[in-house]
């Protein structure tokens, strides 16, 4: 059971995954939103019930599953659709994390939520202890979502954009590691968070 956890966001392309994983090699475990978001809405789940309910049966598989990308067109250019489909599977989905995170044999967990500030930020996880951004330059954001995406430059700048911009991220901030440059430096940094974190995670059970 952990219960410090540690909120971990940051923009399209800053590293979000590869420092999940280098938590994860030293023992953390790390609940992701994405994961959660697919979960939620699994064959035979309350939360795709609903969004059948609200948005028509048709919007299932002839298998009863989720047309993904019959859902993806209705709520691409309709806000309205998008916030009904969000009141739905965003409950859920701070749920899901927190489960899985509370269940989490070690010392204290992750969870990683790569829009935790456009959804809300700390209101929408109260229960978050600390947050941590990985944090990179536009341009390096940029050259990254080039070479791991293979997409255009005008594309990568749309998804950059459409984002919450590096300000507003890091006003959440309470840790932050800066990822613009060698991996090498992003193991230093962790291994000093990781070390912190386990700290504070045993003060926190010494409180209760
Ligand atoms: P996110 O999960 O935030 O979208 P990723 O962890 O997938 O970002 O990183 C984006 C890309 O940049 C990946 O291809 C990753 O391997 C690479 N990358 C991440 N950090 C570094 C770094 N410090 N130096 C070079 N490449 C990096």
């Amino acid at each position: 059971m952990s219960n410090f956890i540690v909120g971990l966001t940051g923009g399209i392309a800053s590293g979000k995954s590869e420092v999940s994983r280098r938590f994860e090699a030293l023992g953390i475990v790390v609940a992701d939103a994405d994961i959660a978001a697919r979960e939620v809405v699994a064959q035979g789940s309350p939360v795709l019930a609903e969004i059948a309910k609200r948005f028509g049966s048709d919007i299932l598989l002839a298998d009863g599953s989720l047309d993904r990308a019959r859902l993806r067109q209705l709520i691409f250019a309709d806000a309205e659709e998008r916030r009904a489909l969000e009141a739905i599977t965003h409950p859920a989905i701070r749920a899901r994390v927190r489960e899985v995170c509370a269940a989490a044999e070690s010392p204290y967990a992750i969870a990683a939520i790569p829009l935790l500030t456009e959804v809300g930020g700390r209101a929408a996880y109260d229960w978050l202890d600390r947050i941590l951004v990985v944090d990179a330059p536009e341009a390096v954001q940029h050259a990254r979502l080039l070479r791991r995406d293979t997409i255009d430059a005008a594309l990568a700048d749309r998804m950059i954009q459409a984002q919450a911009s590096r300000a507003q991220r890091l006003a959440l901030a309470d840790d932050v590691i800066v990822n613009d440059g060698h991996p090498d430096q992003l193991q230093v940094h962790i291994e000093a968070l990781d070390l912190r974190y386990r700290e504070l995670a045993v003060g926190r059970a010494a409180d209760l």
